[in-house]
């Protein structure tokens, strides 16, 4: 199998597997309980909370663990509104996860915000005129990830969270992707509150993370417990915490030399397919983005079919472009970016990790040709 799809999720490092086996086996205590079985749950997750802390230039009681990403920003825009009721703006932006803008659509409809949702350009880049318009008086928070899961085009954060403080409004990013792939520093975005997730960075699912800045105002959404500081109530999954930890600290170590090895992968397959396929257009090329992402169209293909022909031969990719009801649907990334239809419904994205070798790209390389000729629509 040739697993390009590192942006929908990871493998499990084994390092990580060997520091979680102990909290369900022989570390099996409620972190909550007094005795000492209890207490050396605590102590990892403590530990835990001091790795991810690190690797963000956070502080440990600035850590909340969550279920993952989609929790994390759920807390995140919900907490922050809940304990900011004179303030009732949101901002976002359209390229968010679903996570993000699912909800704001939802807390629209409940009536607990209004939101103001800032568009980006063809190259997928934030328009900074038309955010700095958005950001008001009444803004309670701003949203705006830090990098796109389909594009890997990289936002200008610290910028916005320059813009919102002006307006003494606070700052989210969802850092889901970026997180393992870029430095990724709280005090140098500026942030108030950053979320990650364990099952991107070589960690398993259903675990992650959702930093929130001493004295952000915060209620918590999962309410039943005091776990967290009173900021996620449930009984913490010790293993998963432990999980995530020792991969932040994994993350940490990793030097530059691999994330340029794994651009260097992700450069030779879209020279290669761009070369080859003059109709084939790589989506956010030109703006600063991931070293591991490429989101490529092939214009007048189906993805759905094209995928499959690639899972036929082993390969495993996606795309943001998906059937439904029998017609083809962008993804609302592509839309926001003004990607044609007859463009976007071809968009395949390959998401590189350390374990991708040159023989992966030669591999697609050869494939590529037979399923394109197969579906016939390109000149090959
Ligand atoms: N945010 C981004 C940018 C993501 O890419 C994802 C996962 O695809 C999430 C949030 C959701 O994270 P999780 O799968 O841990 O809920």
């Amino acid at each position: 199998m040739i697993y390009l799809d590192n942006n929908a999720t990871t493998p499990v490092d084994p390092r990580v597997v060997e520091a979680m086996l102990p909290l369900l086996t022989e570390r099996y205590g409620n972190p909550s309980s007094i005795h000492r079985a209890g207490a050396a749950a605590a102590a990892a997750v403590d530990g835990a909370r001091a790795s991810v802390a690190a690797l963000i230039g956070a502080r440990e009681s600035e850590i909340v663990f969550t279920s993952g990403g989609t929790e994390a920003d759920n807390a995140a825009l919900r907490g922050v509104l809940a304990a900011r009721p004179e303030r009732r703006h949101l901002v976002i932006t359209t390229v968010e996860h679903h996570a993000v803008i699912d909800l704001a659509d939802a807390l629209e409809r409940e009536g607990v915000a209004e939101v103001t949702r800032v568009g980006v350009d063809g190259a997928g880049r934030l328009k900074l005129e038309e955010m700095e318009g958005a950001i008001r008086g009444d803004t309670a928070l701003v949203s705006v990830m830090l990098a796109n899961n389909e594009t890997g085009v990289l936002m200008p954060v610290a910028a916005v969270a320059a813009m919102a403080r002006r307006h003494g409004a606070k700052v989210h990013t969802d850092a889901v992707q970026a997180l393992g792939k870029v430095r990724v520093n709280v005090d140098e975005l500026g942030v108030d509150l950053l979320s990650l997730s364990g099952h991107k960075v070589f960690a398993p699912k259903g675990v992650g993370a959702l930093y929130v800045r001493r004295g952000t105002p915060f209620r918590a959404m999962m309410l039943g417990g005091h776990q967290e500081r009173d900021r996620r109530g449930g009984t913490q999954n010790t293993s998963g915490i432990a999980a995530l930890g020792r991969a932040c600290e994994l993350a940490a170590e990793r030097d530059r030399g691999e994330q340029e090895r794994v651009r260097a992968l992700r450069d030779r397959l879209e020279r290669e397919v761009t070369a080859r396929w003059p109709q084939a257009r790589v989506i956010g090329g030109e703006a600063e983005r991931l070293g591991n992402t490429s989101c490529v169209c092939f214009a007048g293909v189906e993805a759905e079919a094209l995928l499959l022909m690639l899972s036929e031969a082993g390969i495993c990719a996606s795309s943001g472009a998906a059937c439904s009801s029998g017609s083809l649907e962008l993804s609302h990334v592509l839309k926001a970016m003004g990607v044609s239809p007859e463009v976007g419904q071809g968009e395949v994205r390959f998401s590189f990790g350390p374990q991708n070798r040159e023989s992966d790209v030669d591999a697609v390389l050869e494939v590529l040709p037979r399923a394109l000729r197969k579906l016939s629509v390109l000149n090959v």
